[in-house]
């Protein structure tokens, strides 16, 4: 494994997890039942998607 010739500093250190924080979960409305879904997939509540129905074609 692979050991570090010098130390980290804490600015470095902190510098490089700036772009760690937890940003709050992507939700977008369905248009067609007014439920929250993730943004970009048919809703799970109704099935739409792009003002189509998809309930019908998941067979198999
Ligand atoms: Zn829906």
């Amino acid at each position: 494994m692979a050991v570090p010739r010098n130390r980290m500093s804490n600015a470095r250190k902190n510098s490089r997890r700036s772009h760690h924080a937890k940003r709050p979960k992507l939700t977008a409305k369905c248009p067609n039942c007014d439920s929250q879904k993730l943004p970009h997939t048919a809703c799970s509540a109704c099935g739409h998607y792009a003002g189509r129905s998809y309930q019908a074609t998941r067979e198999g």
